[in-house]
């Protein structure tokens, strides 16, 4: 019967994938995704042969309709993002909300989130972690929220996109300039690293180098 399977893929490293998340791939009936060229690597990466269907923050109100349509008559759909778990930073909420509200099933496979790696990576509490998704763009809007968080207890979990970490540094080095951060760079690939300390001791990690990759930024949280 029909089914939307919410399937995590690998946040760098193939392997990571999972063997219960090949085996829904396999028997899916399509394959819902947000770059269809991206994930049809990935699946022929695994030697799997699917109809993609792709899905983005432009078309997902008519995409969410068709495959909820599709679920109701017995098709099953796996949905997948570029990397990690869909729905975290990515799109797919508003299908899984409409697989529920039309009463329909839906099942998780877990798997890679980068947030959950660089948090149990970074050696700073588990305890309690306020994940914030990806940073404003600006660096105004930045200080603002990094103001807002300054009481917070938690640590704070951010994605963060390679070409403003630095200007992303001066407002972290401006608002938190004696807390603990980690920049988890990389994940999972061959250059994965964490950087840790001050805001002004990981930028002098990185003098005269470029810091380039895809990265988490985690803040100790408030004493
Ligand atoms: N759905 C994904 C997940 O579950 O982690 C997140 C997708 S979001 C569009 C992409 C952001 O996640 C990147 O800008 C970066 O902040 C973070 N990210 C994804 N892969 C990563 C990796 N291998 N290493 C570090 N950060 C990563």
């Amino acid at each position: 019967s029909g089914k939307l399977s919410i399937v995590a893929t690998p946040i760098g490293n193939l392997e990571d994938i999972t063997l219960r998340a090949l085996r829904i791939l396999r028997e899916a009936d399509v394959v819902a995704c947000e770059d269809t060229r991206h994930s049809g690597h990935l699946l022929r990466h695994f030697e799997i042969s699917k109809p993609l269907v792709s899905y983005h923050d432009f078309n997902e109100a008519r995409r969410t309709q068709e495959l909820t349509a599709q679920i109701a008559q017995g098709r099953k759909v796996a949905l997948i993002s570029d990397a990690g778990t869909p729905g975290i930073s990515d799109p797919g909420a508003r299908i899984i909300r409409a697989v529920i509200a039309a009463g329909l099933p839906l099942e998780v496979i877990p798997g890679p989130s980068a947030v959950i790696a660089a948090l149990v990576g970074s050696g700073l509490s588990t305890d309690e972690f306020y994940f914030g998704g990806f940073l404003p763009s600006k660096s105004a809007q930045r200080r603002n929220l990094f103001s807002k968080l300054l009481g917070r207890t938690e640590t704070l979990c951010f994605y963060e996109s390679p070409h403003r970490i630095a200007s992303c540094l001066d407002d972290l080095e401006t608002v938190f300039p004696a807390r603990q951060i980690v920049l988890a760079r990389e994940l999972t690939k061959l250059h994965e690293q964490f950087a840790r300390g001050t805001p002004a001791e990981v930028r002098a990690q990185f003098a005269g180098r470029s810091l380039k990759g895809e990265m988490v930024v985690l803040i100790s949280g408030a004493e």
